[in-house]
């Protein structure tokens, strides 16, 4: 199978060619030859399966195929849930469409939104947005999505997890009826086939793993572990290792600057990634831990997701997620392009039930190890730590905290905090941790 085969333009097969692509990638070769036929699609891909150039390729293919009007209306739009995946999906529709004349854009908050504004009155085919700055720019009037023709949900699980139900629902009302739909999930729960049936008109399905099952290519372990050694254990994994390049996921913000502190005082690069960190110094983490002088990358699940580090060899879960769906995504995060990697998660007694129901979600027992002098404290409760109470739980940290503020340093959203209901509240609760 080669790009050429899929029906994919001289220019893009010239920009393909320039990034080195040989051949398509399995959804790739499932997705994009559907999308150029026209059909809605409903794509299982995660992130590292090539899922962007799945839908970009031949989104870019349909518009530059059209005449240009002297204005551009913006004809495509896409969604992503995350500022630094916009910024990725964003750079790789700039790469693939280097030799077509088309004209794109980013949006995200966080940032200041004039340049921003001030790209899109030039006129753009393709924007790239988040839902909060793209809501936020259109109900100022400073863009519009009358015309759109193709519009592509980024992992729209992680939207609904950071509870992006009511944007997205609201961006939808903003676009003509008549138009291609593309929808990328990761995870398949009740609520995103809910909203597949909602947005997807006889969708063509295609998958690039099988629903909810954990890539092959990776082998899974877990530590059990004294809740009080599990620094330690890293510490000892990573330096007797000789790791060179580690994603850890700690559970809070807060835990994840403790850690860096802690691995920088034992010798080990290492910065943190999360909704606290200004968007400067997440890109200059980012670039050191992609070139190599960070040996360790701190994240927190909302931060990491959409990173595009291509090969990652070990993804550790300092804290193993309570959201079971979190560990299919973070773990996505190795084995990447047929490259094994492996997936180390350390457990402490009060994670038993996590551990529980991710099994079940992955449908497999994890294999368990004990390394000595790390054991796990056999008098620890086996209690999950309750809502409320200590500061690793999401919903239990932020009951305290002022919603807006979360909202906005989440999605850089400022004006639209009237409309919510419970269950937006509860969403924006858990984005608040990340
Ligand atoms: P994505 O899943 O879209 O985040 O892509 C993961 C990584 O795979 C990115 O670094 C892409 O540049 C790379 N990639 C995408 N398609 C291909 C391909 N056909 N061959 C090799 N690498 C690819």
């Amino acid at each position: 199978m080669s790009f050429k085969l899929l029906g994919l333009s001289e220019p893009l097969l010239k920009a393909i060619s320039k990034k080195g692509y040989e051949t398509p990638s399995p959804i790739q070769a499932k997705a994009i030859p559907p999308v150029l036929d026209g059909y809605d699609v409903l794509a299982s891909a995660q992130t590292g399966t090539g899922k962007t150039a799945g839908f970009t390729l031949p989104m870019l293919h349909i518009l530059s195929e059209t005449k240009k009007e002297k204005f551009r209306p913006i004809r495509a739009l896409v969604l992503t849930p995350t500022r630094e995946l916009a910024a990725q999906v964003y750079a790789n529709v700039r790469e693939y469409s280097e030799f077509l004349n088309i004209r794109s854009a980013v949006i995200f908050g966080g940032v200041n939104q004039k340049p921003q504004a001030a790209n899109i009155r030039k006129g753009v085919d393709v924007l790239v947005a988040t839902p909060g700055r793209l809501l936020d720019l259109q109900s100022q009037g400073l863009l519009s999505l009358k015309r759109v023709e193709i519009f592509v949900l980024d992992e729209a699980d992680r939207m609904l997890d950071m509870g992006f139900l009511r944007d997205i629902e609201r961006v939808m009302k903003l676009m003509p009826d008549k138009r291609q739909n593309l929808m990328f999930s990761a995870t398949f729960s009740k609520d995103i086939k809910k909203l597949a049936f909602n947005i997807l008109k006889n969708p063509v399905q295609v998958e690039a793993t099988p629903e909810n099952t954990a890539v092959e290519a990776i082998s899974q372990k877990v530590y059990r572990v004294a809740k009080g050694l599990k620094t330690g254990l890293v510490i000892k994994l990573i330096s007797e290792g000789n790791w060179q390049q580690v994603l850890v996921f700690t559970r809070t913000k807060h835990g994840a600057n403790k850690l860096t502190k802690k691995m920088i005082s034992a010798g080990i690069t290492a910065a943190a990634i999360h909704g606290n960190k200004s968007q400067g110094a997440r890109t200059k983490a980012l670039k050191g831990f992609k070139d190599g002088s960070i040996r360790v990358m701190v994240a927190t699940d909302i931060a990491a997701r959409g990173l595009d580090i291509p090969l990652l060899p070990h993804v550790i879960n300092y804290e193993i997620p309570n959201i079971s769906e979190d560990y299919v995504h973070r773990i996505g995060r190795t084995g990447r392009a047929g490259a094994k990697g492996e997936a180390i998660s350390l457990v402490s007694a009060d994670e038993t039930v996590y551990l529980k129901a991710i099994q079940k979600l992955i449908g497999e027992k994890l294999p368990v190890e004990i390394i000595e002098g790390f054991e796990p404290d056999p008098n620890a409760s086996t209690e999950p730590i309750k809502p409320g109470q200590g500061r690793n739980n999401r919903r239990g940290q932020s009951q305290n905290r002022k919603p807006k503020t979360d909202r906005k340093k989440a999605d850089g959203n400022s004006s639209r905090s009237n409309n919510r209901n419970k269950s937006r509240s509860r969403n924006r609760n858990r984005r608040s941790n990340n």
